[in-house]
């Protein structure tokens, strides 16, 4: 495996943001990239220029000769490989590789969801779950695009709760088929794709999971539906019609579908919040351009206050989600590296990528969310021009809202992220409960000291505060509802938001240290501006959802002592943020992209 991730040997536990300092080295960032990321990043970025963009309008119009082509072009250039070994004629490069494409890649919202289902929620299944013979009869053709893959999971009264699903699979008499009934519902590619995984229920229990081709007896796509955005995308629903699916299909062991159905999607969510991270910096460059050449009262409306604010805004939000985005791929890049001789075990590797579920589903969130904002400030940029379908606005507007839905939606992501924090909390798995008690004795008691010292000093106070607000409001919650916290789903989202703003803090951060300690020196650089303003806003969030946790959870005395507490760390020395924002504004506006110094 050609793996080039930069990260050190140190093991880091899903979710240990939350109760562990990093340094600045033990991450990764895109300032790591090697020669190699970049060369594939320039691949990608070219295809897409070159071969996706100038299509975009046929595309739209739904070709999909077009498109399968673009995948099989795609597939040629390796770009679809990524997570393939080598032995199935892909590449198996790091997942800052599978990142950095996705990234790259993210110029037209269809063609990023038509290969984003294609390479990981219609492909990885068979590359972690498939039998040697599945995966040398279907991977080749995947990895280079000769084949298109599809997921079915979702139908039309069971997406969010997919594993209560009403499609059926009965083995037939002689043993040698699984007879399959059922519909699927919004399948992506399932107009012209050769390899679906579908999920059913054999003898109406057990939730598992097959490999079924386009030719195989009773297997028809439906209509395709009309959506709102990546109209050059196809989305079918399936009818499995008594399908005769040959029982050596079955992918992964009867009953144990929910296993391929969940963990796949973990590689979907940090390709997704890449991807969203890649289509706001276009969407930046986008901007930019126009509002330097578009005048009102004399100026350029990109010498506006309020203008350049939205712009400095979108270069911010791309600082912390590239931060965020290759910090994730890099601590699997090195627990995967420490797998040592057992690195091509991909049962191995999924369960490494599964350790940081957490992270996968705080990019997805934050990524889809900060587009949405993004692609709206865009609109906002081009005005009345951005309201009509002659410029790219109006599309990249509608393109994006699905993020939010599909890969599970945001509400169901937040759900997993304070689910799966607790969960390993009361196993023991992550020291969570100890971190909390010994953060509640202190604070309550007034012993907490918050100091931090060195270089970065306020900035850091700042993100250590932020964690401990999480764990504070977390921390009366549970004692308060104890595993009840989970039908509490309002203030699940809270502290699920609190994490998510945590770690994009401290991600930022430890970005803007690193670069500052090894290439960046003056303090009036873009990277340092963008965590500043990032902190400060990012700090006000966490205080408001706290406040909402302690609220619910509390009342009388027991509250007010609590809120003093909250107002103690939620204390921040005010930096100016409309001169911050200037310097972001000013750089980007100076280089017409994004850029970090
Ligand atoms: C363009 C497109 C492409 C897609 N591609 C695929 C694909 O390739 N394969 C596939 O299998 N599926 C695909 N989907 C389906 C997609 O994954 C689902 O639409 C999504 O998971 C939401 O499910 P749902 O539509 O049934 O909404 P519901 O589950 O009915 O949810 C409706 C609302 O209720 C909320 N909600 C649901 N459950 C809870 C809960 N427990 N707590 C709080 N809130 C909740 C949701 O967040 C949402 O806001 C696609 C969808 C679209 C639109």
């Amino acid at each position: 495996m050609a793996s080039v991730t930069a990260t050190p040997d140190i093991e880091i536990h899903g979710g240990s943001f939350l109760i562990e300092e990093r340094t600045p080295n033990e991450v990764f960032t895109p300032e790591d990239f090697t020669e190699q990321h970049l060369l594939i990043a320039k691949t990608a970025e070219e295809f897409a220029d070159k071969e996706i963009v100038p299509n975009i309008e046929k595309l739209e119009r739904k070709d999909f000769t077009i498109m399968r082509d673009l995948v099989r072009k795609a597939g040629e250039l390796g770009l679809s490989g990524v997570d393939i070994p080598e032995q199935y004629g892909g590449m198996q490069l790091d997942k800052v590789t599978s990142a950095l494409i996705a990234d790259r890649l993210s110029k037209y919202g269809s063609f990023s969801a038509t290969w984003g289902a294609h390479t990981c929620i219609g492909t990885l299944p068979i590359v972690y779950f498939g039998t040697q013979d599945q995966k040398k009869k279907y991977l080749p053709g995947l990895a280079s695009g000769e084949t298109v893959g599809a997921y079915a999971l979702s139908e039309s009264s069971s997406a969010s709760d997919a594993l209560n699903c009403r499609t059926r699979a009965q083995l037939s008499a002689d043993g040698k088929y699984y007879v399959l009934n059922g519909e699927k519902m919004w399948i992506t590619n399932a107009g012209f794709a050769d390899v679906f995984i579908v999920f059913a229920k054999v003898d109406g229990e057990k939730f598992t999971a097959f490999i079924i081709e386009r030719n195989f007896p009773g297997f028809a796509p439906g209509n395709e539906e009309h959506k709102m955005g990546i109209r050059g995308s196809s989305t079918c629903p399936l009818i499995l019609n008594d399908c005769k699916v040959p029982a050596e299909n079955v992918l992964g062991d009867i009953g144990k579908g929910h296993v391929i159905a969940f963990n796949v999607l973990n590689v979907g969510r940090f390709k997704l919040g890449a991807g969203c991270v890649g289509s706001a910096r276009n969407c930046l460059e986008s901007a930019i351009a126009y509002a330097k050449q578009r005048k009102a009262f004399g100026k350029t409306i990109a010498d506006f206050g309020l203008i350049r604010e939205k712009l400095a805004n979108m270069a911010i939000g791309i600082f912390v989600g590239e931060a965020m985005a290759y910090r994730n791929v890099g601590m699997m890049d090195s627990a995967i590296a420490r797998l040592g001789d057992h690195q091509s075990d991909m049962n191995k590797v999924r369960k490494v990528i599964d350790e940081y579920a957490v992270e996968c589903s705080i990019l997805k969130v934050w990524g889809s969310e900060f587009l949405n904002y993004v692609v709206d400030e865009m609109v906002q940029i081009y005005g009345g021009y951005g309201f009509v379908e002659e410029y790219p606005a109006e599309r990249i507007y509608r393109d994006s809202r699905v993020n939010r839905i599909f890969e599970g939606t945001n509400e169901i992501n937040r759900l997993v992220i304070t689910g799966f924090l607790l969960k390993r909390a009361m196993s023991g798995h992550l020291p969570l409960m100890s971190a909390i008690k010994k953060l509640l004795d202190e604070v309550l008691a007034g012993t907490r000291d918050d100091s931090t010292g060195g270089d970065f000093s306020e900035e850091r106070r700042l993100v250590s505060n932020a964690k401990k607000v999480a764990l504070f409001a977390a921390g009366i919650a549970s004692q308060k509802y104890m595993q009840a916290i989970q039908n509490e789903q309002e203030i699940m989202a809270a502290i699920a938001n609190m994490t998510i703003e945590t770690y994009a803090m401290e991600s930022a951060l430890l970005r803007a240290r690193k670069m500052a300690l090894h290439n960046d020196g003056p303090t009036s650089s873009v990277s340092i501006a963008a965590t500043r303003v990032y902190l400060m806003d990012a700090m006000e969030r966490i205080e408001s959802a706290a406040k909402t946790v302690l609220a619910a959870a509390s009342d009388g005395d027991d509250l007010r002592q609590q809120l003093a507490v909250l107002r103690r760390l939620c204390k921040y020395e005010l930096f100016n943020r409309i001169a911050l924002r200037q310097i972001v504004a000013q750089r980007v506006i100076e280089s017409g992209k994004f850029v970090t110094a």
